[in-house]
């Protein structure tokens, strides 16, 4: 059974100490994205399952028509492994990573993004855990990756340091406790809801509007 890369199709698997949840149940890296853009955003798709597009999923989901083949590419000596499932049992989140980038047997987590370099961090959590699951994975130790932002068409490098892997996994474990909680209320941040897919469903000024 290959370490990583191979996505697993079963429920449950048996380990030494007995039957644990599959990783297909743990909290999907993409939404780990979503807690940090917005805790309420989170809470209303990964929760109840609300799903709205605007016209930044659309562009997002057509940027990702390419690369959503698994596959492994060579360019000089780079090798490139294409739509890498990952998972951690240690922290309970699992995903797929846009491209896993293997240079000089280092290896480099690497996500495509269609906004501009440097306007979200969540970018660089969903990319910190995803490298977190594959440390878990190989054994190997990941110091950094790179986001490609369309916007600007440029890579960034992000440093997995020990501040942002213990953000990260902080971020992880308040996503995970969020399930049992009640709905968060909308966050104040006018820039980040009319960019936001779920406005109509949240209702974000209109419930500002009856709070005041
Ligand atoms: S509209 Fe604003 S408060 Fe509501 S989910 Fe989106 S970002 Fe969060």
């Amino acid at each position: 059974m290959p370490e990583w890369g191979e996505k697993r199709q079963w429920e449950w698997e048996w380990y030494d100490e007995g039957y644990k949840m599959n990783p297909e149940y743990y909290l999907p890296l993409s939404y780990l994205n979503a807690w940090e853009y917005c805790p309420r955003r989170f809470y209303l798709e990964y929760v109840l399952g609300e799903m709205a597009e605007n016209e930044h999923i659309v562009l997002g989901n057509h940027l990702h028509r390419n690369i959503n083949e698994a596959g492994v590419t060579q360019e000089g000596d780079t090798v490139i492994h294409q739509q890498q499932w990952v998972w951690s049992d240690r922290l309970q989140v699992s995903g797929v990573i846009d491209a896993v980038e293997e240079r000089s047997g280092e290896l480099i987590p690497l996500e495509y993004k269609k906004g501009k370099m440097g306007r979200h961090l969540s970018d660089h959590f969903q990319l910190c855990a995803a490298a977190l699951c594959l440390e878990e994975r190989t054994g190997k130790t990941i110091p950094q990756g790179e986001i490609f932002y369309h916007a600007n068409r440029r890579r960034q490098p992000v440093v997995f340091s020990p501040e942002l892997r213990q953000m990260t996994e902080e971020a992880i474990l308040a996503a995970q406790l969020a399930e049992s909680r009640p709905m968060p209320a909308p966050i104040d941040h006018k820039t980040k809801c009319h960019a936001c897919s779920l406005q109509g469903i949240c209702l974000p000024f209109e419930m500002k509007q009856l709070r005041s």
